[in-house]
């Protein structure tokens, strides 16, 4: 490693959502469910309202609106209606290059430069300890129950006293990823009582398919941040747009740490189109939730393997045997999951490739379960 490159990142490992090796031989057909994106592309109309735009409306030789003002007030008008709240507005609201790089602006408004670690609950999105580590800070890992996935809050408050750098920021999604379930509250009550020394970021990435949401949790605490993102329900996950909700406090300083034009005009309006025409898009998820409850009813009848609830657009399962083995039978037949927590995370698709995973899935244990005896341990 060259001198002048931090050490710590010679052993660090890059995010990587999909498995690097190749198959041979490749099945026919792949079914990505591996990154929990809404099975269906943008409609035809919109994509040529989009190409149209970028004919007439975008000069590419100009930089993006580097304000965002049209685009945070369409969003404010969302997540009012999301919420059914009225007090949102531009001022509440921040872009995102995804909400990856909030997720990175928020770790530098709290920790970057001085002392200070964040705290995640395993198994949870990675992204969080992955951007921490790549600045320096370090992460306080806390366990979830092995049944409910419910976090520890006796030990995440332990953790918190024990730190022996102050935990300046605590990360929950809502519900969790990769295990599906919402925040109890027993959870939103260990959270809204945290000082407002720790920064509270509830990452509500699948908010479309739950329902649920803490923004009006925001209007009364300073430190208290929503994320959110169009790379799912809304189908732009190749266009790289989030935001944040959160006091104008905490919005001027995210807007002081993202970099100047982070989001390109294409994307920019991409998402203006996506609201315009949100109740077409998001009509799709009363069709992803009954695909979910069926195949959620079918899965549960697979032996050995254990299914939890889910409040997402996916499901989180375990196998009595190894997950890796599983994982890579389920690959060979052509059904891309994660592997991820002890477990494996399926998106739901279109109901065509969950009729697959259900085939293959039954197939899959099958085979490991044969080759491994018959607890498959
Ligand atoms: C998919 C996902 C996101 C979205 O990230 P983007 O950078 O906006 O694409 C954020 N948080 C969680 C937990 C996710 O699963």
């Amino acid at each position: 490693m060259l001198p002048c490159i931090r050490p710590d990142l010679a052993e660090f490992a890059a995010y990587s959502a999909h498995p690097a090796a190749s198959l041979d031989p490749e099945p026919a057909i792949i079914d990505s469910l591996d990154t929990n994106e809404c099975a269906y592309d943008l409609p035809e109309a919109l994509k040529d309202k989009l190409a149209f735009a970028y004919q007439q409306a975008i000069a590419s030789n100009r930089y993006p609106d580097g304000s965002h003002g049209a685009l945070k007030a369409a969003i404010a008008i969302y997540v009012n209606e999301s919420a059914a709240l009225r007090d949102i507005t531009a001022a509440h609201i921040s872009v995102g290059n995804g909400s990856d790089e909030l997720i990175r602006s928020l770790l530098i408004a709290t920790c970057v430069g001085r002392s200070g670690a964040i705290l995640v609950a395993d198994p949870t999105f990675s992204m969080y300890g992955i951007l921490a580590t790549t600045l320096g800070i370090p992460v306080v890992h806390v366990p979830r129950d092995d049944n409910t996935f419910a976090v520890d809050v006796d030990a995440a408050q332990a953790a918190i006293q024990a730190s022996e750098q102050p935990v300046r920021v605590v990360f929950m999604v809502h519900p969790n990823s990769p295990t599906a379930n919402a925040l109890t509250d027993t959870e939103l009550a260990w959270l809204k009582q945290l000082p407002t020394d720790v920064l509270v970021v509830i990452d509500e990435a699948y908010f479309e398919f739950s329902q649920q949401t803490t923004v009006s949790e925001m209007l009364t605490r300073p430190n208290w941040v929503v994320t959110r993102t169009f790379s799912k329900a809304f189908r732009l996950a190749a266009h790289r747009v989030g935001y944040s909700i959160a006091s104008p406090e905490v919005t001027q300083v995210l807007e002081k740490v993202r970099l100047p034009y982070n989001l390109p005009s294409l994307s920019y309006r991409a998402a203006q189109i996506a609201l315009a025409h949100r109740q077409d898009l998001l009509a799709i998820i009363t069709e992803v939730l009954g695909e979910r409850d069926r195949l959620h009813t079918a899965m549960a009848q697979l032996p050995h393997f254990r299914l939890w609830p889910s409040d997402a657009n996916f499901v989180y399962g375990r196998p009595a045997g190894d997950p890796a083995v599983l994982f890579q039978a389920l690959r060979r037949l052509g059904t891309n999951v994660r592997h991820t927590g002890g477990g494996l995370r399926i998106t739901i698709g279109t109901p065509a490739e969950n009729q697959r995973t259900l085939d293959h899935l039954q197939q899959a244990l099958q085979q490991t379960l044969t080759a491994a005896g018959p607890l498959g341990s």
